[in-house]
């Protein structure tokens, strides 16, 4: 793949470079946002590791900026360890996935595989359950006439769902993707957001498998 990598802190940046050339990446650096404005290639770019702190700005105004312009690139957040704040702005500001710092290296490289793997989000998809619409460039969901809002999570959880066109996705991917951790507290709260999402949306747009995990539209298999 294609990696523009934006880390102002030369260790880290130097250190994230190595790891991902060794993966057979080629990777692109930038040291702060004018760099990274100036050398992202929406034609090229495969993915965006992007660190939140730099010193012309946050790393989200790059974001926000990358998703206004319909860039459809996945974007990995290099977060504070524990910041949740960080992380709920991060994608509300269109973050696909985040890592805490200090990172492990097998971490990173297993995130950047699994962006990877899901490649760019489709342009401009409605996704359709029943009544429910899902506008997953605007991030609008309605039930049919009426805009249901979604907080930052529920639409992460909708949105990752909706990428996989009704098929099921684990707890664990859920977990890692979402709430960056596949922690009994993580969990709990995935049960709390995926019962609120059936509230506003209806219990038919979200199915649970038991045992599996969960998947948009169909009736539960118990
Ligand atoms: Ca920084």
């Amino acid at each position: 793949m294609r990696l523009l990598v934006v880390e102002d802190h030369a260790p880290t940046r130097d250190l994230l470079t190595r790891s991902l050339a060794r993966d057979g990446h080629v990777v692109t650096t930038a040291v702060d946002l004018a760099s990274a404005r100036e050398r992202f290639d929406a034609a090229t770019c495969d993915l965006v590791v992007l660190d939140l702190g730099l010193p012309d700005g946050s790393g989200l105004a790059l974001c926000r900026a990358l998703r206004a312009d319909d860039a459809r690139v996945p974007i990995l957040i290099l977060t504070a360890h524990g910041a949740v704040a960080q992380r709920v702005e991060a994608l509300d500001a269109g973050a696909d996935d985040f890592l805490a710092k200090p990172f492990a290296l097998a971490e990173l490289r297993a995130r950047v595989r699994a962006l990877g793997r899901r490649g760019p989000l489709p342009r401009g998809l409605a996704y359709r359950v029943g009544a429910v619409s899902l506008d997953l460039a605007a991030r609008r969901a309605t039930v049919g006439e009426r805009e249901v809002p979604l907080t930052a999570r529920e639409w992460a959880l909708v949105e990752l769902l909706a990428s996989r066109e009704g098929a099921v996705v684990t707890r664990a991917e859920i977990l890692e993707a979402v709430w960056g951790e596949d922690s009994p507290q993580a969990s709990a709260s995935l049960d709390v957001i995926a019962a609120r999402v059936r509230r506003k949306l209806g219990a038919a747009a979200l199915r649970t498998v038991r045992g599996e995990g969960y998947a948009l539209g169909g009736s539960d298999e118990g």
